[in-house]
């Protein structure tokens, strides 16, 4: 009998597996018994506490408004109590997963992003260049320690296939036009479902400064020697040596810094293959993936355009793969700007036309505007987000302000290049169908004009080979071999949004005074996010529960 009750006793209040039980009334041969479980019960309290931790790390609230909250509410934790749960959580996290700090090179502030500055709150702008000088790093092979038993229990790794196939990406976001936030992050691609997850790519490396090699070299030494010591030999964990495949991605400017290549607009521009900017205009040459990291490894200046040692020398070239939002942004933004150099060349390109545009924009409910720089006296326009872009790829109208044959040929190739887009990012696309239509599609884009101008016989071409872009050479000469390559994965597997969305959400929540920790021994914000990375593993490897259940009560009648 007394077996029994332990087994209920264990199935109603196991701490661990809610619902909490307060109280348990049972009755053996008709006697009635009632057990009353303390509601302070030290477990019961933790489990409450990590609760509120985990809510207060979720919604990114302050200690000073969980403070006045519960001085309101009487039921709350009091804030030190709160305080100490979180340091308790750190503690035990930093017994698996250290946090090291980093020295970085000086900055060199005089530099001015060109691009738009992701984030311009002045707050956050003025926090991260105060906190320029330190970065902060994890071990990939601790968390790999801590998460692998974990994906084991929840059949994402296999036992019998101990095999890791691992993406590495990074980031760098503008914050005002003088520093960048730097992110480098790791993800498991087994874990399909959750790679479009900012949670699930985690922090290695982070700092504020430059996105250049110098920088990015030093902040991620060990980071590497573990990549090295990962691929080479593998990493046990609970006995089973584990085996790891390597890809990179990332946009365009990171992958070439870590590649220690050109800009996208050297003479050399492409990182996967020889070509140079004097030979696109032969569309009939293939253009395969032909340069091989080894080559590189053992002299760096193996191709032209490179000049530094990759800093992924561990990673095979066919498995560095171009983020597909960036393809699609940058040659929306050419698309566009062409059409736009065309209506400023037929001298159109006055207060109506804007108008009209600005109009037509709204229509297709995209915020847009133009405005006439003071210095220059040149037109500038909004930079559009992705979603936006994609929106005018689709819907706007060109006959509102090109001509009507001009209009349908040129909305033929944006059509057709939303398509290509479409087929990129669908996993199951046949490959060999894209290299057709991309093919067909820079045919079109190369469109060459017919008959003799000024006559009646005269049919206007499209675009030349001078307004190629290196992402156009990609996507169509690389992005078919790269599909056909990681066909296991998809393409959209390496979209880099997340790692973006990652990277800007942390700038926000931990660089602005307001949310910070109080108190004299102030951490810096790049620390505070890493321990906040910590504890969202502790989070994935615990259950905790942030509901109560409505049970209070239980009756049983064991006869
Ligand atoms: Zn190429």
């Amino acid at each position: 009998m007394f077996d029994d009750f332990t087994n209920i006793s264990k199935q109603y209040y196991n701490p661990i597996d809610q619902p909490i039980l307060k109280e348990l009334q049972f009755s053996v041969k008709n006697h009635e018994y009632k057990i009353k479980f303390g509601e302070d019960n030290k477990v019961i309290k933790k489990q409450k506490h990590e609760a509120i931790v985990k809510t207060i790390d979720q919604g990114q609230i302050s200690r000073n408004a969980y403070r006045n909250l519960a001085a309101i509410e009487d039921e709350l934790p009091r804030e030190w109590a709160i305080s100490s749960q979180r340091i308790q959580i750190n503690k035990e996290m930093e017994h698996e997963v250290k946090i090291r700090t980093v020295k970085m090179p000086l900055c060199d502030n005089t530099i001015n992003l060109t691009d738009n500055p992701d984030i311009t709150d002045p707050e956050i702008v003025d926090e991260i260049i105060n906190s320029i000088g330190k970065g902060g790093q994890r071990s990939i092979k601790d968390i790999l320690k801590y998460i692998v038993p974990d994906l084991i229990k929840k059949h994402i790794l296999n036992l019998q296939q101990p095999i890791i196939n691992l993406r590495i990406s990074g980031d760098g976001r503008n914050v005002g036009r003088k520093v960048k936030h730097v992110m480098v992050t790791f993800a498991i691609l087994d874990d399909i479902n959750n790679i479009h997850n900012p949670n699930h790519h985690h922090t290695i490396v982070l700092y504020p400064g430059s996105e250049d090699y110098k920088s990015l070299d030093i902040t991620m030494i060990s980071f590497r020697d573990e990549l090295r010591e990962l691929t080479e030999k593998g990493l046990i964990i609970d006995k089973i040596n584990w085996s790891f495949n390597l890809y990179f991605s990332s946009d365009w400017k990171f992958l070439a810094i870590c590649l220690g290549f050109n800009a996208a607009n050297s003479l050399y521009f492409c990182p996967w293959c020889t070509i140079s900017k004097k030979q696109v205009a032969n569309i009939n040459q293939e253009w395969l993936i032909s340069k091989q990291m080894n080559q590189l490894n053992q002299n760096c200046n193996a191709y032209n355009g490179h000049n530094l040692p990759p800093l992924f020398d561990m990673i095979p070239l066919d498995h560095w793969i171009p983020d597909e939002l960036h393809i699609m942004l940058r040659i929306t933004d050419r698309l566009w700007n062409l059409v736009l150099h065309e209506i400023k060349e037929t001298g159109y390109f006055n207060d109506i036309a804007r108008e009209i545009i600005v109009k037509e924009m709204n229509k297709i409910k995209v915020r847009f505007q133009f405005w006439q720089e003071k210095e220059s006296q040149t037109w500038n326009h909004t930079s559009l987000m992705g979603e936006d872009k994609l929106k005018v790829l689709q819907f706007f109208d060109l006959g509102k302000i090109l001509s009507p044959s001009r209009a349908k040929i040129i909305r033929k190739l944006w059509d057709e290049f939303y398509n290509l887009y479409m087929m990129m990012c669908n996993s199951n696309t046949n490959p060999k169908e894209f290299k057709e239509n991309a093919k067909n599609w820079l045919e079109l884009f190369l469109t060459p004009s017919t008959g003799t101008p000024n006559n009646n016989n005269f049919i206007q071409g499209l675009y030349r080979p001078n307004d190629l872009t290196p992402y156009i050479h990609v996507l169509i000469y690389h992005i078919h071999e790269l599909m056909e390559k990681h066909k296991k994965w998809g393409l959209k597997s390496f979209s880099c949004a997340a790692v973006e969305k990652k990277n800007h959400q942390q700038i926000s929540e931990f660089f602005r005074k307001t949310l910070k920790d109080g108190g004299v021994n102030q951490k810096s914000a790049i620390i505070q996010i890493l321990e906040f990375e910590n504890r969202k593993l502790y989070y994935t490897t615990h259950e905790i529960s942030q509901t109560h259940s409505k049970i209070e009560k239980l009756r049983i009648n064991i006869i």
